[in-house]
């Protein structure tokens, strides 16, 4: 029958696909790594080839004839869920090589690393200037090559689709809008709470306090034998290699937050090995990327991480091992990591803060997309935009506009996932809380079997065989809603901060 063989065509193309998929993962860890200044060259080279296999992939005959069996079908009437992720995940990947327009991906390329420069020296400047006609290029070639892709598609929900897979602008404004009015209102509390978490600044011997964090990522569920430890790294990341291998790479630090970017990189991990044996055989493991990982991820780090339970448990094995958090108290220990600083830097920020220092961003990128906002007048939405939702002002466009590679990087269309993340946290706790309501008492005695057999049950097994959207609905009702993650903010911080009225 026609229809098993494109399914088995489609299933050993993502078989391969997949294959240089972890290559080019085992390429950045070592890239990242230990990879010698003088191996670059030829590594570069290696990885080109890597790349331009992956993509011929989908320019074979049996390609061409499964995509043209598939794309006018109804993927809903494939009643088999492996079989139905396999088709979509295809179509998904064939669309983007096919018609990606290679002399624009030419052009892009040639001018990528000058556009990295310009905004390395436009930094060292403190001048927008340098850097502006460099992105006024990139992102005008973006937008031309996203409507090759997808002509009758707007151009940044194309872009956006590349990382969150279906995302779509106009819905994601709107639970944004309901996000960013939510926060502010609670920011707004904050700052008159009479409240002030005092600073920690503890520092103690890097191995001492690696050997730690690594004790407690074990003990939240991440197994070695699914992995392996890294501290040869700059930034926290995790490396996919294989159903059952995701590594954690960290830098190595004696300050207590090195905890945070552990767990934070083990719910990723866990989520990537955690398939079930159909997902694993069909090699569809790994986790639905983009903003569902991420959530993963912020969800092990803030809502097990930095929770009170959680210190409840291992802030007196803290006092053991470093004597010097013997003069604090388990409150003010816990309001010191959790305190609200709103500030111009994205990367230091709070749970309060953090989403609308993303929101902002996203709506410089679709307002460009749409039209609505010229190259020339970033820096000025900026400013305006971090008065507006943060109440602070860039003393200069370094740590203004200039503060993240992401545009300068290759990552357009990107920053969303970081919000979009939280929001589904929200949900994925909502949907726990409404199965195993104690699951808090677990946490407390430093039990995590119930909490993550919930997660493999409800998450992990399934791999990537739904999108994000679908998994949403599927465990909370709702495909995106910012509702549970502003109830658990407000819940959290009316207590912290002692608020009277919250809208809880
Ligand atoms: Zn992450």
């Amino acid at each position: 029958m026609l229809y098993n063989k494109h399914i088995e065509n489609i299933s050993s193309i993502n078989n391969e696909f997949r294959y240089y998929k972890t290559i080019e993962s085992l390429f950045e860890l070592d890239q990242w790594s230990s990879l010698p200044s003088e191996g670059v060259t030829y590594r570069q080279q290696v990885a080109a080839h890597i790349a331009d296999q992956k993509a011929n992939l989908f320019f074979s005959d049996k390609a061409k004839q499964a995509a043209d069996f598939f794309l006018n079908s109804d993927l809903n009437s494939i009643d088999d869920d492996i079989e139905r992720a396999l088709v979509r995940t295809f179509l998904f990947r064939y669309k983007n090589a096919v018609h990606t327009p290679e002399e624009l991906i030419r052009q892009y390329n040639l001018i990528k690393a000058d556009t990295m420069n310009a905004w390395k020296l436009a930094r060292k400047e403190q001048d927008f200037q340098i850097f502006l006609p460099y992105l006024e290029k990139v992102f005008e070639l973006k937008k031309q090559i996203a409507l090759s892709i997808e002509p009758n598609k707007p151009a940044f929900d194309t872009l956006m689709s590349l990382n969150d897979e279906g995302a779509n602008a106009e819905q994601i404004s709107c639970e944004f809008n309901v996000l960013s009015n939510g926060l502010k209102s609670l920011l707004d509390k904050i700052k008159s709470s009479d409240v002030k978490p005092s600073v920690l600044s503890f520092e103690d011997i890097p191995t001492h306090m690696e050997a730690f964090a690594r004790r407690l990522t074990c003990e939240s569920g991440y197994k070695e034998s699914c992995g392996a430890f890294n501290n040869q790294v700059v930034h926290g990341f995790a490396s996919f290699l294989g159903p059952r291998d995701s590594r954690i790479s960290t830098p190595i630090h004696g300050r207590f937050d090195l905890i945070f970017t552990y767990l934070h990189e083990a719910g990723h991990s866990m989520y990537c090995s955690g398939g079930n044996d159909k997902v694993n055989n069909a090699n569809l493991w790994g986790g639905i990327e983009g903003g569902f990982h991420e959530a993963m991820a912020r969800f092990n780090e803030n809502m097990i991480g930095r929770s009170y339970e959680y210190w409840q448990y291992y802030f007196p094995q803290l006092q053991a091992e470093f004597p010097a958090f013997n003069d604090i108290s388990l409150d003010d220990f816990y309001l010191s990591m959790n305190a609200v600083n709103p500030s111009v830097k994205r990367i230091s920020s709070d749970e309060v803060t953090y989403n609308l220092h993303v929101i902002l961003r996203f709506e410089i990128e679709r307002d460009y997309f749409l039209g609505k906002l010229d190259c020339c007048d970033i820096e000025k939405r900026w400013n305006e935009l971090y008065k507006k939702y943060l109440d602070v002002c860039p003393e200069n466009p370094t740590e203004g506009v200039l503060q993240d590679m992401h545009w300068a990087g290759d990552y357009i269309g990107y920053f969303q996932s970081y919000a979009l993340g939280n929001i589904y946290s929200g949900q994925i706790l909502q949907a726990i809380n409404s199965d195993i309501p104690d699951f808090k008492s677990d946490i407390k005695n430093g039990k995590f079997d119930r909490l993550n057999n919930w997660l493999n049950e409800n998450i992990r097994q399934y791999g990537c065989i739904y999108t994000a959207s679908e998994l949403a609905e599927k465990i909370s009702g709702k495909s995106l809603d910012a509702k549970p993650f502003l109830d658990y903010l407000n819940n959290k911080y009316s207590k912290l901060y002692k608020l009277k009225d919250c809208d809880k």
